[in-house]
């Protein structure tokens, strides 16, 4: 199909997230005329929000085994990319539910042969970070090359990257409906014009399940509210890791840039609809605070700073949905990584580009 006509695809991809991003590169990598639509402007969803934190360790192998992959891409991303983009590389720990010791120990094992990654039990963690607040049973993951980077730094760099390979963007253009057209095509109604493809992708992100809704699929992902506060501590703690605490059920990063750190608790608020623009919820905070206690020295006396606040597509199993949506293997989503798709990303948009080219 003609790369020139920027009304017709090979492969359409709706939501310009960094998991759409990632989708649109790697197609456009591999010679597709792809296009990439999305109803605001590029970054400006759930990804805007996000902590952007990598890491590898997950209580399931396979969740451990595609942020490996993503771990690695973001390390060598000019490489991948051509594109220029900071891995700010930082410890992470991860702090096991008592009940998951035994897995938890087999998996960092297993994880050992491809990342730098071990378990510290609670007297080495109390020493190498001083400001953590553990007892006896509170062992943790150790990885000492984890990292975050700038998500909309990210996809926009995908973005770009894929532009060099012919890829076309279309901004402010909501997708309303999706009919078969005639031989194979698509058509795709939106705000501003209709657009023909053989393939769609749907990454919209915490739209998905409404989406999927409106356009008749069966699907099992849902949409929920995700909050991470950023406090200052009185002193910023020189050796603050990023972490999960599955026992205080928190998670969070330093963030140098401005001296405080994000700390995040679940919100368990899933919804039907949402602003694309969601402020801080004061009680929510105060919940964060409380958790955060529990774990933290420096979040007694530390100030809120700002928040992040935004809907993300989530699956009850966490394991996202990158698949066809029904037999003619023409319509795929790609979604559900309930609050850490950034890490996925890389592993996904490669594995959307798989399938695809399994079907033409
Ligand atoms: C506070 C917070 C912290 C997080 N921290 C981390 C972290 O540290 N590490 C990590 O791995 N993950 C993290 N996540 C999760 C991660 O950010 C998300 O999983 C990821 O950004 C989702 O990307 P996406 O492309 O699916 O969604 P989005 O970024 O929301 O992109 C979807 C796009 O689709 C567009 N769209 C929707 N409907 C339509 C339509 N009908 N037509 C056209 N366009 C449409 C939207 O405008 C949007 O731009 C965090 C999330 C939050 C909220």
């Amino acid at each position: 199909m003609s790369k020139k006509n920027v009304c017709e695809f090979d492969v359409l991809v709706i939501g310009g997230g960094v998991i759409g991003a990632s989708i649109f590169y790697h197609l456009a990598l591999q010679e597709y005329a792809v296009g990439l639509l999305d109803k605001n402007c590029i970054a400006s969803g759930c990804t805007a929000q996000s902590g952007g934190i990598i890491r590898c360790f997950h209580l399931d192998s396979s969740l451990s085994d595609k942020a490996v992959f993503g771990w690695n891409y973001y390390r060598n991303f000019e490489k991948k990319t051509g594109e220029k983009c900071l891995f700010n590389e930082c410890e992470f720990v991860y702090f096991p539910k008592k009940e998951n010791h035994n897995f938890t120990l087999l998996e960092t094992k297993r994880l050992s042969k491809y990342i730098l990654v071990e378990w510290l039990n609670a007297c080495t963690l109390k020493n190498r970070f001083n400001n953590l607040l553990v007892t006896l049973q509170h062992g943790a993951v150790y990885e000492s090359q984890a990292g975050y980077m700038d998500p909309i730094a990210v996809t926009w760099a995908w973005v770009r990257a894929a532009q060099r390979h012919g890829g076309i963007t279309h901004e402010q253009t909501t997708v309303q409906n999706i009919s078969f057209s005639k031989n194979g095509i698509y058509k795709v109604n939106t705000t501003s014009k209709d657009f023909f493809a053989k393939r769609i992708v749907i990454a919209a992100g915490p739209h998905t399940p409404s989406l999927l809704d409106k356009l008749g699929y069966q699907h099992d992902v849902y949409t929920q509210i995700i909050q991470v506060d950023l406090r200052r501590p009185t002193a910023f703690p020189s050796n603050q890791p990023a972490y999960i605490d599955d026992c205080f059920e928190l998670n969070g990063r330093p963030d140098p840039n401005s001296g405080g750190i994000y700390i995040g608790y679940p919100t368990n608020l899933r919804v039907n609809s949402f602003a694309d623009h969601l402020v801080l919820d004061p009680q929510h905070s105060e919940k964060i605070w409380d958790q955060g206690a529990k774990r933290f020295t420096w979040v007694d006396g530390s100030s809120l700073i700002g928040s992040l606040r935004s809907a993300d597509c989530y699956t009850a199993d966490g394991n996202g949905r990158v698949m066809a949506l029904d037999d003619t293997q023409t319509i795929f989503v790609a979604s559900g990584f309930s609050g850490g798709g950034f890490k996925m990303a890389p592993w996904i948009g490669n594995e959307i580009a798989n399938l695809i080219t399994a079907t033409f």
